[in-house]
């Protein structure tokens, strides 16, 4: 079932979902299900799973160091599937631009549709590691709106190089990338947000935010995303803290706020384990001012160990 038709049948009531990273290459898909089974008694009616693109990795040949393009975590779409089928729950696979040529958006694509895969989640992806800023791939989109509008098309029946009568149609429900307080690149949160409108004009069904750790960041952002003419769900996406290193990471990677008295508890803790304990409780503290609000799912990025988002969904679904 599309996500948006999942937000109708719940009437208010706010959902839970999560998002998964796939294994490296070579690990066991049973690590992913380790992680997942404490999670599904909350029923979450579809999970996301991320995409990873390529990246450079340097191998020594005979003293010299020889360089390979590679993908480290790949079958995100396989991986949907295989967890449809064990848990009968919607997958949804992160389909970028970075990385991809239009034609393999297409094949991957239909796979997706071919596998009943009826969402995907639209985004153009990060700058490779070496790159100071994301460089379109030959043949690929520069923008997620350009990648939200090829699916889009194929969902009319309009593929690449041929239009189809389609007698089975992929008709997919697409959702993207919000940002409360704005997307590192964007200039200001008002041309952010114009962009965003783009993506929706362009056919995307629903938002799901970037992590936040300040609902009033939230709030305000679905404030001036509704003032810009934006009528889609927005899902906010929550993310526990759970490591001391996430006080310089999270501000340095996504160029987002942490609020001082959350900073602090996280400072004063004597070691991970206690820093876990206080992302899981500021996470409920969160989640609960979320629900009252009516955010229509409460989506959480859950790195690896599920144990903290566990905690989080026994307090509140
Ligand atoms: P876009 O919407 O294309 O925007 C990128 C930037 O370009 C913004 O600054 C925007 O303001 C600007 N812009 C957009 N359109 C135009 C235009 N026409 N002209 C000028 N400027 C424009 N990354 C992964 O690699 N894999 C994942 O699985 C993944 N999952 C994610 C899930 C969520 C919920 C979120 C919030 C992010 C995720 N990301 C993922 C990260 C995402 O790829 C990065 O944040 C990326 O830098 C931007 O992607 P986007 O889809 O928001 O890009």
């Amino acid at each position: 079932m599309k996500v948006t038709e999942h937000i109708e049948r719940a009437k208010g009531d706010t959902l839970f979902s999560f998002e998964i990273i796939p294994p490296k290459k070579g690990k066991s898909i049973q690590e992913l299900y380790n992680n997942i089974d404490p999670l599904m008694e909350f029923n979450p009616p579809f999970i996301d799973v991320t995409t990873s693109r390529e990246e450079y990795i340097y191998i020594e040949k005979e003293g010299l160091l020889e360089r390979k393009i590679t993908r480290m975590r790949p079958g995100t779409v396989g991986i949907c599937a295989a967890i449809k089928h064990k848990y009968d729950v919607d997958t949804i696979p992160h389909v970028l631009c970075g990385g991809f040529t239009r034609e393999e958006t297409e094949y991957l694509l239909v796979d997706c549709h071919y596998l009943g895969i009826e969402n995907v989640m639209a985004l153009r992806g990060d700058a490779m590691k070496h790159q100071r800023y994301f460089e379109k791939t030959e043949g690929g989109h520069a923008y997620a709106s350009d990648l939200v509008k090829q699916i889009r098309d194929l969902s009319c029946g309009q593929y690449l190089h041929e239009t189809v009568e389609a007698g089975s149609k992929a008709d997919f429900c697409i959702g993207v990338a919000g940002y409360p307080e704005k997307h590192l690149e964007a200039p200001s949160l008002a041309f952010d947000l114009q962009k965003l409108k783009l993506k929706v004009d362009q056919g995307a069904d629903y938002i799901v935010t970037q992590m936040f750790f300040d609902n009033s960041k939230f709030f305000e952002f679905v404030e001036k995303a509704r003032e810009a003419g934006i009528g889609v769900p927005i899902i906010p996406g929550i993310k526990p803290i759970a490591v001391k290193k996430h006080l310089q990471l999270l501000p340095q990677v996504f160029k987002i706020d942490l609020p001082e008295n959350l900073v602090q508890a996280v400072d004063d803790c004597k070691d991970n384990k206690a820093v876990r304990q206080v992302g899981v409780e500021w996470c409920i503290e969160q989640s609960r001012e979320l629900k009252e609000a009516g955010v229509p799912v409460l989506h959480y990025y859950s790195m690896g160990k599920s144990d903290n988002i566990k905690a989080i969904a026994k307090a509140l679904f």
